[in-house]
């Protein structure tokens, strides 16, 4: 390919991800961008494939390895549950931090490149040193964020004596190593810098976020999908490919607004969430589904007469959590809004920022059920409407409902903003058992007077108030 068309095609392609980015901003355009980035994605690798710094020989290599990595992807989004989802995006994390690590290392080992100057040379092998830490360091961040998703690894902050200075000592061998790399006198000096480096990396990718408590995950979660974004740019700069940058520094800086907004969704300083040791609090963190111990009463309700509570309210406002995406009750739960709204019930969805187990993860469930995204609120848009409102339902939540969020101080959870359901004439809560969630911490909202606890699986209680409701 010509390199004017390769250019115009990275430009293209530019335009194309920064109008993903802005599509996938609304849910009601995110299909939209959706499509953008994949077509812009399409011409970033035919581009490149057939670009000037691939030989012919390298097509069919490189061919091989799509056809396969393009199976297994298709494989993956086929079979995975959308409940593991969180899980699988932190497992593709892990891949581009791997991916810039081994390019790093190819990079360095690759001595066919000429360089012009000892500056040039220097700079490039900065770029290498550089790329593969942040490589290494997101693939072994991920690596843990994936255990503790699935629950593999506990959620409860792991705090080793000194973990500051540890920290410390570790960012010390890699610049001392770095300094070494840098004035390496063989290939093989330049080597053994680059695999204590690795190692080093690999400490603290797996000290950073295991130091980092349950309730912390969703920031670490969108921290690591920045931290991809910036491993991508890296590899960018070491293959000279400067769509690579662009894009990895659009996913990296937008990664960091994200943890940003859930931050502040969750009233956590940034540095605080990442210096580790929050998430934790007072009272040790219970492994997730552990059952709360009882601080009191709870009032059960039946499918019926949560279905006959719901046909006299004028206003409901239904607020699902990660149950609902385990029970996959969003269809049900759809079904039965069309149905209150045929009644003339004003019914709105009250979605909490980390909701379920990744940012957006309700929003999907919802368009996916077809829900009118003009009923889909936000927190702040909600949160003053629950005292006019005369039934909450809150289907498998329990975290982003917790009262203690705001009354206990020594709650793990302690400052976090919370859907205020409470404070409805009704709420209904709708889970299995008497279980904490992903928190491990007891919700003080079930044992209030004006509170209901619809036992059982959400899709399964859901159908049956259906039922009840067109009978
Ligand atoms: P929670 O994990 O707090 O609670 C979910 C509840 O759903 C559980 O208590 C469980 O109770 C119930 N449940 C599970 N399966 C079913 C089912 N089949 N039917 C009915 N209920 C079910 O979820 P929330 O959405 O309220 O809060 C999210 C939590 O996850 C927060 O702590 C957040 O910090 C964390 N997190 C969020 C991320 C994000 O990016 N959004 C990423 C990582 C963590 P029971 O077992 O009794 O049924």
């Amino acid at each position: 390919m010509h390199s004017n068309l390769s250019t115009v095609s990275y430009i293209g392609a530019t335009i194309l991800f920064i109008l993903s980015l802005g599509g996938l901003s609304n849910p009601a355009s995110s299909r939209r961008g959706n499509l953008f980035g994949m077509i812009g994605m399409g011409i970033a690798v035919l581009a490149t494939v057939f670009g000037t710094h691939v030989s012919a020989a390298g097509i069919p290599w490189i061919v091989g390895a799509m056809v396969l990595g393009g199976a297994i992807g298709v494989f993956a989004a086929r079979t995975v549950q959308m409940t593991q989802m969180p899980e699988l995006v932190a497992l593709m994390h892990s891949l581009v931090g791997l991916a810039a690590a081994l390019v790093g290392f190819a990079s360095y080992l690759d001595t066919s490149t000429v360089f012009a100057s000892v500056a040039e040379k220097s700079i490039h092998e900065v770029e290498i040193y550089v790329g593969i830490l942040i490589g290494v360091v997101t693939f072994a961040g991920s690596l843990i964020a994936f255990g503790k998703l699935n629950g593999k690894i506990g959620g409860k902050p792991l705090l080793l004596p000194a973990r500051h200075f540890l920290n410390l000592i570790l960012l010390l061998v890699a610049i001392g190593f770095g300094y070494q790399f840098l004035h390496a006198e063989t290939m093989n000096a330049g080597l053994v810098a680059l695999a204590v480096l690795t190692v080093v990396s690999i400490l603290f990718g797996i000290h950073m976020v295991m130091a980092i408590g349950g309730a912390d995950m969703p920031v670490v979660v969108s921290m690591l999908n920045s931290y991809s974004g910036w491993a991508a740019a890296a590899t960018g700069f070491m293959l000279s490919n400067d769509l690579l940058i662009v894009v990895g520094a659009l996913v990296g800086s937008s990664g960091a607004i994200l943890s940003y907004i859930m931050c502040r969704a969750m009233n956590r300083n940034f540095l605080s969430v990442i210096a580790g040791g929050f998430g934790g609090g007072a009272k040790p963190a219970a492994t997730i589904g552990d059952a709360a111990v009882p601080q009191g009463e709870v009032v059960a309700i039946t499918s019926a007469d949560t279905a006959e509570l719901l046909r006299e309210a004028k206003s409901v406002i239904i607020v699902p959590g990660y149950g609902m995406a385990v029970a996959q009750a969003q269809h049900t739960v759809y079904e039965i809004t069309k149905t209150l709204r045929e009644k003339g019930v004003n019914v709105r969805f009250g979605i909490h920022p980390v909701a379920g187990r990744m940012p957006g993860h309700m929003n999907v469930l919802l368009a996916e059920a077809k829900v009118p995204y003009d009923i889909v609120m936000e927190m702040d848009e909600l949160n003053d409407d629950f005292p006019d409102t005369d039934v909450t339902m809150v289907i498998g939540a329990n975290d982003i409902v917790n009262p203690s969020a705001q009354d206990d101080p020594a709650s793990p959870i302690a400052g976090m903003p919370v859907l205020e359901v409470w404070k409805a004439k009704t709420s209904i809560v709708m889970k299995r058992s008497m279980a904490s969630g992903y928190a491990g911490v007891d919700n003080p909202l079930f044992y209030k007077d004006n509170n209901r606890m619809l036992f059982g699986d959400a899709k399964k209680m859901l159908d049956e108030v259906l039922v009840a409701l067109k009978s």
